[in-house]
């Protein structure tokens, strides 16, 4: 019997940091010198009354409130791909590193996130609470999360309230939300910064999303977000040239190692990264030349803006 309280009892062993973390444009642009950005794309299914999840022991059967308290979670969060039943698009910032690095790159040698005192992304934060769930879904998420850290060797995720571990849920309620709703602020503040704007676009070229089926996944180059929020003014443009430089030498970097390396199964990768560098390059040199900032922009939202990306 799976209990309705739970705890995280933690020693930082680093074994869930195995990739680079989602992250909010702003996260990014603190971080340029460590994550290099990319824009992943999804198609998130519409869940059913009636539905059973199951994962990691634990079971719920989804009823009407349960769909209604997710369909408006992701009509917050994400983009209605057209008929309510076919689902969401969500079109997000996430880092990007080889899958054969097998670590986040924020990752010490220790076991540690080298970003705890700069500020770890939101998403890590909320570790091993989901956002991207209802709150009253969050033992389902946990379960999910306990099978992915013990098959990583990590029993940190409790079914019960331990002493020394971190309370996360009492009797079914989520003891703090606080970085649950960070998170779920950051994505809903980006959706008119960038993210509204990227998926109008995808959106007008369904081509683009052709091949996407439900729990798919594509990754684009960052670039239409960081060319999105150069038009808001020329602080944020200052800050978008800024960011492209930094992200070719990251990449240059990641490259060259990956050469020296002589993976096979590394080439993909190493095709698509190139494909990052030259989509910089092409934005680097749209944005070197005069444009007018975009003319709908409220100097309210760009003034938050600048706030928002550290650019004022
Ligand atoms: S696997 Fe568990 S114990 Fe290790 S860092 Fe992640 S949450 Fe902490
Ligand atoms: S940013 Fe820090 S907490 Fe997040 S995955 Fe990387 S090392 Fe882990």
């Amino acid at each position: 019997m799976v209990g309705r309280s739970w705890s995280l009892a933690c020693n930082a062993c680093g074994k869930c940091c195995n990739s680079p973390p989602a992250l909010a444009l702003r996260e990014w642009f603190v971080h340029r010198s460590v994550f290099i950005g990319s824009i992943a794309i999804e198609r998130v299914a519409r869940r059913r009354v009636g539905e059973r999840l199951i994962a990691g022991g634990v079971e719920r059967v989804l009823d009407a409130q349960d769909i209604a308290d997710q369909d408006a979670l992701n009509d917050a969060l994400f983009h209605r791909a057209g008929a309510r039943e076919a689902g969401w698009i969500s079109v997000t910032l996430q880092g990007y590193d080889y899958p054969s690095a097998g670590r986040c790159p924020a990752l010490a040698q220790d076991g540690r996130c080298t970003l705890h005192e700069a500020g770890k992304p939101a998403r890590c934060a909320a570790v091993p609470l989901d956002p991207l769930v209802p709150d009253g879904w969050q033992p389902v998420a946990l379960g999910a999360r306990r099978e992915g850290v013990r098959a990583l060797g990590a029993d940190c995720i409790r079914d019960a309230l331990e002493p020394g571990a971190l309370s996360l849920i009492d009797g079914d309620r989520v003891i703090d939300t606080t970085a649950l709703e960070r998170e779920r602020a950051a994505l809903m503040f980006e959706r008119k910064l960038w993210r509204d704007a990227v998926a109008a676009a995808l959106a007008a070229s369904p081509g683009a999303l052709a091949a996407l089926k439900p729990g798919g996944r594509l990754t684009i180059a960052p670039v239409p977000a960081l060319l999105t929020v150069a038009r808001l003014s020329p602080a944020c443009r200052a800050a978008a040239i800024d960011v492209i430089g930094q992200q070719r030498t990251l990449i240059d970097a990641h490259v060259d190692a990956a050469l020296k390396r002589r993976r096979p199964d590394e080439r993909a990768f190493t095709q698509e990264l190139r494909g990052f560098a030259q989509a910089h390059e092409r934005a680097l040199d749209e944005l070197s030349r005069p444009c007018a900032p975009t003319p709908s922009s409220d100097p309210n939202f760009v003034r938050e803006a600048e706030i928002w990306l550290g650019s004022h």
